[in-house]
């Protein structure tokens, strides 16, 4: 097996796998576009607060980081739905002791290319791909450089220059495609002391357009507004000092008092845009392949992009450990995956939809409450999609299958039912036995928690 590896991109999963494949002994250089941020003073402690589940806690205790990298993180228990006139409704994620951590994108980063470098992989910053060519396997930097690869894995994320060589050079067999959602971000800041609960998501649910905070360790707020690009309410329409105050007294007037610079940030901040990239092949041969946003872009409302990445991280490992070349290991990994990215990004485009709109829902919260009763009287066979894809390890796409199934159970359990103590527990239990256990039982699925 090829010992030589490159990789193309120092984020979040290129990093995690250059520690993960140096614990092998494989020879590791990785090549990435920024300069070191660590090194970045001026930016430091400002970044996006990701959430990390059942699959990425699982790629960090296989690359024995759990501990550490717990201490990065802020415990979430729940969602604290904001309404326009301030009331606030608590939604746990699941049972007591189910729990999701929340962790300072830049700060995971940096701590992954600390042990990555520290466990022998070679960092190349300010090392921007340009071209490659996939003959003679060599490689081209903006800087002028050439250098040549044996194996390359491209972690460059969803802009992606591997991928995007990959179809410029082979258009017959390659292709992609991008879905843009309607609505871009923009990221603002809650500074501490507030009266927010740090436990909580913060959902503020506006039908077209929301915004979400999660806690820091220092408990100040790192807030994402999603708004739509154009439309009544837009980042086309609000862009003046009035038209941005009047947008959050009308709709976010509770977090107004907590967040003195929510004008400044609003103005300064860029917009994000946010979409899903599916690619058709994710090897070429045995010696390319790509890895988390590259390969599978998603939107952000399961909270799955980064856990998603590194459950590539853990599948490619595990398959490494059972093949006897990187050909094998490649092809199955591609096979494995690829549906697996394609239903965890069907699944988020759902909760943007969830998230935005649902929560507020009366009929939507009935169901959850109905849901969480499943979970509890029936903990051996009933945890909610959410909760699998969130606490378990079973595979998106079985998750996927499953939600359709509870969907019916659900549905037919919430016909003309006006309120959760009139559930008919024998009705469930009936329903289950009936329809959802076979499924199960067809498709082999347990629930493997993860420690949460
Ligand atoms: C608002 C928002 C909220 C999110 N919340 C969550 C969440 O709660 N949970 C979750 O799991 N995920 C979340 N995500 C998704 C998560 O951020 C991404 O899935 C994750 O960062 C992908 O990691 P990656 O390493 O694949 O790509 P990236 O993190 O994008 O890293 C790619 C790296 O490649 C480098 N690079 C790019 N081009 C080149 C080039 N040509 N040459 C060399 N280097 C290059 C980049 O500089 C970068 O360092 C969120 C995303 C957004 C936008």
């Amino acid at each position: 097996m090829n010992r030589k590896i490159t990789i193309i991109g120092a984020g979040l999963v290129g990093s995690l796998w250059a520690l993960l494949l140096r614990k092998k002994k494989f020879e590791v250089d990785v090549y990435e576009k920024r300069s070191d941020i660590r090194l970045d003073v001026e930016n430091s402690g400002r970044s996006i607060n990701l959430i990390v589940t059942s699959r990425g806690l699982h790629a960090l205790e296989q690359a024995g980081l759990m501990s550490q990298a717990l201490n990065l993180c802020v415990p979430v228990y729940g969602r604290m739905i904001h309404s326009v006139s301030g009331d606030l409704v608590y939604q746990p994620y699941g049972q007591a002791n189910e729990r999701n951590l929340s962790i300072s994108r830049t700060s995971l980063n940096k701590f992954l290319m600390t042990e990555a470098e520290k466990a022998g992989a070679r960092f190349h910053f300010e090392h921007t791909l340009e071209s490659m060519n996939f003959h003679d396997k060599s490689m081209n930097f903006t800087n002028g450089q050439k250098v040549d690869y044996h194996l390359l894995f491209g972690t460059d994320g969803a802009g992606s220059l591997v991928r995007k060589n990959l179809i410029k050079a082979f258009p017959l067999d390659y292709s992609e495609k991008t879905e843009w959602l309607n609505a871009d971000y923009k990221e603002l800041f809650l500074p501490h002391p507030n009266s927010l609960d740090t436990k909580a998501l913060h959902i503020w649910p506006r039908g077209s357009h929301m915004m979400m905070a999660l806690a820091n360790l220092d408990g100040s707020f790192t807030v994402t507004l999603y708004l739509p690009q154009k439309g009544p309410v837009s980042f086309e329409s609000v862009r003046s000092d009035s038209e941005i105050q009047q947008l959050f007294s009308g709709q976010y007037a509770d977090s107004l008092p907590l967040m003195p610079n929510f004008l400044n940030d609003f103005k300064k901040n860029p917009q994000g845009a946010l979409g899903t990239v599916r690619f058709s092949n994710w090897i070429y041969q045995d010696s390319v392949c790509l890895m988390g946003d590259a390969s599978h872009a998603i939107v952000p409302f399961f909270g799955q992009g980064m856990n998603s990445g590194f459950e590539d991280c853990t599948q490619l490992l595990e398959i490494l450990n059972q093949k006897q070349t990187w050909f094998e290991t490649l092809q199955t990994y591609n096979e494995r995956q690829r549906p697996n990215a394609n239903a965890i990004a069907d699944m988020a485009i759902e909760n943007w939809v969830e998230m935005s709109e649902k929560v507020a829902d009366p009929q939507f919260l009935l169901r959850k409450k109905v849901e969480s009763i499943l979970e509890k009287k029936f903990p051996e066979i009933f945890k909610s999609r959410y909760g699998m894809v969130t606490y378990t390890l079973v595979p998106y796409q079985l998750v996927q299958k499953a939600g359709i199934v509870q969907n019916q159970i659900l549905k037919e359990l919430c016909h003309n039912l006006s309120s959760v103590e009139n559930l008919s527990i024998e009705n469930a239990e009936k329903l289950l036995k009936n329809i959802y256990t076979p499924f199960l039982n067809e498709h082999k699925i347990e629930f493997k928690m993860n420690g949460l």
